[in-house]
């Protein structure tokens, strides 16, 4: 796809966890030339310090470190993207089954939410991203020119985590274990307080249980098509 001489724009996605949508985010970035930002790999950082501090019992500590905690992401030469926690490639770590299973609570307070969004919006400023979360297209860009919302069911979403991490070398986690901690998450997400995860009224619905990768993209692209034109028709009258 060559979108080089479009307007940029912001593309926000939302959903559920392991619904694929960082790996469509990514490879939907990459054919537009835009950046991506998984805005979740934040969330698994400051849950990753707060291990490392000894802090996750005490949340009011951590909010107070949260100017010391510098997230930013780097493109790697072979084109792989890495999580950086003050300078640190915590990319393998984050995604680890201890981080899972704490992070969803970590994201629950206030405080550590607005220090996220602050960032994520700030690295939106310049348009031409692709930015996935829970929050993308309510909080973060409610005014985002094209946002979608990806859902697939929890089995299809635990046995392609399982696969995943099979992937990467990990035995010890079980099809059962990911079931459970992706329906945990998926509660915590939709039932918080602070910027519960829904559907916004104008985001596209994808449901990608049964779809193929290339039929995703090929969905993907026409929505951006689609959109950019949109744009450009506007933008005459
Ligand atoms: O996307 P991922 O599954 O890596 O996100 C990890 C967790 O971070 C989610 O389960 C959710 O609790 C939290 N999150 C969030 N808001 C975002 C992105 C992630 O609350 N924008």
């Amino acid at each position: 796809m060559n979108e080089t001489s479009s307007p940029k724009i912001i593309i926000a996605i939302d959903g559920f966890s392991s619904s694929g949508k960082s790996t469509m985010a990514k490879a939907l970035a990459k054919r537009l030339g835009y950046r991506y930002i998984d805005s979740g790999a934040m969330y698994r950082a400051v849950t990753l310090y707060a291990m490392r501090h000894g802090l996750l019992g005490d949340i009011a500590a951590l909010v107070s470190h949260l100017d010391n905690i510098d997230i930013n992401f780097r493109v790697n030469p072979d084109g792989s993207q890495s999580t950086l926690l003050n300078g640190e490639d915590v990319e393998r770590e984050i995604r680890s089954m201890e981080v899972s299973a704490h992070v969803s609570d970590i994201a629950t307070v206030g405080e550590i939410r607005r220090a996220m969004v602050k960032k994520q919006q700030a690295l939106g400023a310049d348009k031409g991203i692709v930015m996935d979360g829970r929050d993308i297209t309510t909080v973060v860009f409610p005014d985002a020119e094209l946002k979608i919302f990806v859902d697939a069911s929890d089995e299809t979403r635990a046995k392609r985590r399982f696969n995943e991490l099979r992937a990467k070398g990990d035995s010890d986690t079980s099809y059962e274990q990911i079931l459970e901690n992706i329906r945990k998450r998926d509660f915590t997400d939709t039932h918080r307080q602070e910027s519960p995860m829904f559907k916004a009224p104008d985001a596209v619905s994808l449901d990608n249980s049964q779809m193929s990768i290339e039929e995703q993209n090929d969905f993907l692209d026409n929505l951006v098509k689609q959109r950019l034109e949109g744009i450009r028709n506007e933008s005459r009258r």
